[in-house]
């Protein structure tokens, strides 16, 4: 008999989350609010460990999330002093001085046949069709710092938040909902003898916790899936070129607020500036092999507007991921399943697809390796495309200023990226695979935001006369530009919709 089938023959009906952070109770929260009335569950955290404090700034999935959940906007945003975001300005990543907007929102219309940057390509050539942006609300309107939402209006957005108050939030409603929770901090996990998964959990308190299934929420410190199971790390610093970040909070300088979160290049990395209702997050995230952590705080401070509001305060991290997010009977969600970096905000979407695939292979019926491997498949998948779409940026650059941005340019990229590089490059494709997170949109917008400029087009839209495809260019711009004029400012819109 095989440890599976060990385990295979007892139910799961207890589950026990190690760790309150982001990810802890985002987990608990889901758990509770879908399984509650057939699952008992307890979250562990320690105030004294405290949680990481960072991730602010979120992509439209957490929307999807939250509705599934019924967490109700408003109430959410007011309780974290939330803004909204329509997608990210990148600021002198190609060179100094040239900026482009990733922004949430589709751009143009397409054809069966050819996506819309077909038809503007055609258009550049035939000297019309003015900016890639300007086929698109979300990008038009955070240009112009405006937003606005309502049922039925389409536009896709996100938020920033605070991340102490988002899982203080999250708290509540999880124990609102029937979480048992035990605060203090877990000293020892006992595993079981005979097929290794864990049993219980041991606080300093002396208090023993028995579970049948485990989610690791430790963090960095993965305390079960890697300290106790030791499932491997598979480590991707050699792709991704930063391995630390300092982060700071600061006074707001400004009564407007972007709805944009701003990636700005710098010398050894790149800095975050995430607008909230009451200051500025801000980070940089730097290479340690380029750049001492003394230099990266002292760069930071030089380059934010606002008075600092606490001490900065580096995180080290290593880009990578566990070789199985789920191994025996546990499952991490969080730090503790691997970190890429923050440059697309996909931290906190990757938990909740954690917790959502989680729910949608829960082990009722006992652990088997096919539920494993599918959730593990899954997850890599989801991460293999995220991985390629953050390097994305930093390979395109032409910046030869540093030898961090030097050393970017020469990195070799795995096979997956190469491919997409050179079909956009000569043929101006653009594709989303089966389990991707970011769109054909959003693959377009870096790409040429990242100055490649695709040699052909598909010769279909030449089937258009100039005047014809004049006027279906302009048929999508007008209304753009019509509802963004009557959009009120980002900063009138949260006074009146979400004012903390
Ligand atoms: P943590 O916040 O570290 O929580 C760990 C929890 O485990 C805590 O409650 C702690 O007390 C508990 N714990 C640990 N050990 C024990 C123990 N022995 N006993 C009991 N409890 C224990 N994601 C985004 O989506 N957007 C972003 O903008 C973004 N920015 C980021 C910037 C940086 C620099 C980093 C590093 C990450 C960023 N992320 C971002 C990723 C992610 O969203 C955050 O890091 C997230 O808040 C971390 O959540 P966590 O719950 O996994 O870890």
């Amino acid at each position: 008999m095989d440890n599976n089938e060990i385990k295979n023959s007892n139910e799961v009906k207890k589950v026990v989350i190690a760790g309150g952070g982001t990810a802890g109770w985002i987990t608990a929260v889901a758990l509770a609010k879908k399984l509650g009335h057939i699952l008992d569950i307890t979250l562990i955290e320690s105030n004294a460990i405290g949680t990481i404090g960072v991730g602010e700034a979120t992509i439209p999935t957490s929307r999807t999330f939250h509705q599934l959940i019924g967490i109700d906007e408003q109430e959410l945003m007011r309780a974290t002093n939330a803004t909204f975001k329509l997608g990210i300005h990148f600021e002198n990543w190609l060179q100094e001085g040239v900026n482009y907007i990733h922004s949430f929102g589709a751009t143009g219309k397409e054809s069966w046949i050819a996506e819309f940057q077909h038809f503007w390509l055609r258009a550049k050539e035939q000297g019309m069709g003015g900016n890639f942006g300007e086929y698109c609300l979300e990008h038009q309107a955070s240009s112009q710092k405006k937003f606005a939402c309502a049922p039925g209006m389409d536009i896709n957005y996100a938020y920033h938040l605070d991340a102490l108050l988002y899982a203080k939030f999250l708290k509540n409603i999880a124990i609102e909902h029937g979480v048992k929770y035990f605060e203090g901090k877990i000293c020892t996990v006992n595993k079981n003898h005979n097929n290794g998964y864990i049993d219980s959990l041991v606080l300093e308190s002396g208090q023993t916790i028995q579970g049948d299934l485990f989610i690791d929420c430790t963090g960095f410190e993965a305390l079960l899936i890697e300290k106790t199971l030791q499932t491997g790390f598979e480590d991707w610093s050699h792709l991704l070129p930063c391995d630390a970040a300092v982060a700071v909070q600061t006074e707001t300088t400004s009564t407007d607020i972007l709805p944009l979160t701003r990636s700005i290049a710098m010398g050894s990395g790149w800095r975050w500036c995430i607008p909230l209702q009451n200051r500025m997050g801000n980070g940089y995230v730097y290479s340690r092999r380029h750049i001492s952590d003394d230099q990266a705080i002292a760069d930071l401070l030089k380059a934010v507007d606002g008075k600092p509001l606490n001490e900065p305060r580096v995180i080290k991290h290593r880009p990578g991921v566990r070789r199985k997010v789920w191994n025996k009977n546990c499952v991490a969600i969080g730090l503790s399943g691997g970190f890429l970096e923050p440059l697309e905000s996909t931290g906190i979407h990757l938990f909740m697809m954690g917790v959502v695939r989680l729910i949608q292979f829960f082990p009722f019926s006992g652990i088997n390796q096919s539920l494993q491997d599918q959730y593990n498949g899954l997850a890599v998948a989801e991460l293999t495309g995220i991985r390629d779409f953050i390097m994305l940026h930093y390979h395109l650059t032409k910046r030869d200023d540093t030898q961090f941005w030097r050393d970017c340019r020469i990195k070799e990229l795995p096979n997956t990226l190469a491919h997409r590089i050179n079909l956009f490059k000569n043929n101006a494709h653009a594709y989303q695979a089966a389990g991707e997170l970011f769109r054909v949109d959003s693959w377009v917008q870096v790409m040429l935001g990242q100055g490649i400029v695709p040699e052909h087009y598909h010769h279909s839209v030449k089937l258009m006369s100039d005047a014809n495809l004049a006027g279906f260019l302009e048929s999508i711009k007008a209304p753009i530009q019509e509802k963004v004029k009557s959009m009120p400012t980002h900063a009138d819109f949260i006074q009146h919709y979400c004012r903390s």
